[in-house]
């Protein structure tokens, strides 16, 4: 393979689907289970959680939750909203046009490859819920290793290349977030490419440095021009 990707790494969040829709589904299970207890429909209960997440709340919503509905958490712990959210089985999508380009990468023969990090039962959830077997070999979600192997640990990235047998500069990781995404495969020498999409949690946060994709399309064109049928 001469001029090509060998192989194109992806993150899930944020990046083969919008976070904010991984959020939604949670919230709306925690909303109904808490619903009859709270003495409130489960709709009020969901524009509460939603309103605290489009203020900014990250970490302490169903907290800020339970204090709003004191009955409910007579009933329910923040612990048992949390095991819920995890655990559920998210309604979520690949982004429009992602699944054409995912099929196009591998019908020109590139390796795929998953690295993710995240609560390791919400991200196997993920994971079957979009489906990504049908074109990822290797999905490698840090969280199986604990929280030490999380970005910026180079550790998921050195194992996904050895598993797939690429080496650099024929390795590129396409994902979103400056702050812990790109540091390990530009470290090791990857290529790397932001996704960068209204909707986002980091949408705002600016890098130099990392080459931007503004939409899927764009993203594709840039993946496809330089994964040529020669891979
Ligand atoms: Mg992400």
């Amino acid at each position: 393979m001469v001029n090509g990707l060998a192989a194109v790494v992806f993150d899930i969040d944020d990046t083969l689907y919008l976070e904010r829709d991984y959020v939604r589904s949670g919230f709306g299970v925690v909303s109904r289970a808490i619903a009859p207890d709270a003495g409130a429909p489960p709709l009020s209960v969901f524009e509460t959680l939603w309103g605290l997440f489009e203020s900014g709340a990250r970490g302490d919503h169903f907290d800020s939750l339970l204090r709003e509905y004191p009955e409910a958490a007579s009933r329910w712990s923040v612990r048992d909203l949390v095991a819920l959210y995890r655990g559920h089985e998210p309604d979520i999508a690949l982004l429009p046009h992602m699944e054409p380009l995912l099929d196009e990468l591998k019908g020109r023969g590139a390796s795929l490859a998953i690295v993710s990090d995240g609560n390791l039962a919400s991200q196997v959830a993920k994971v079957t819920a979009l489906g990504l077997d049908r074109w990822f070999e290797e999905i490698c979600l840090t969280d199986a290793w604990g929280r030490d192997y999380w970005k910026p640990s180079t550790r998921a990235f050195r194992h996904v290349a050895a598993t797939l047998g690429a080496e650099p500069p024929n390795l590129v990781y396409v994902a979103d977030n400056p702050h812990k995404d790109f540091l390990a495969p530009l470290h090791l020498g990857w290529g790397v490419t932001r996704l960068r999409l209204p909707g986002q949690l980091h949408v705002e946060v600016n890098c130099e440095n990392v080459p931007e994709a503004s939409s899927v399309e764009q993203l594709s064109d840039y993946l496809l021009a330089h994964s040529g049928p020669g891979l």
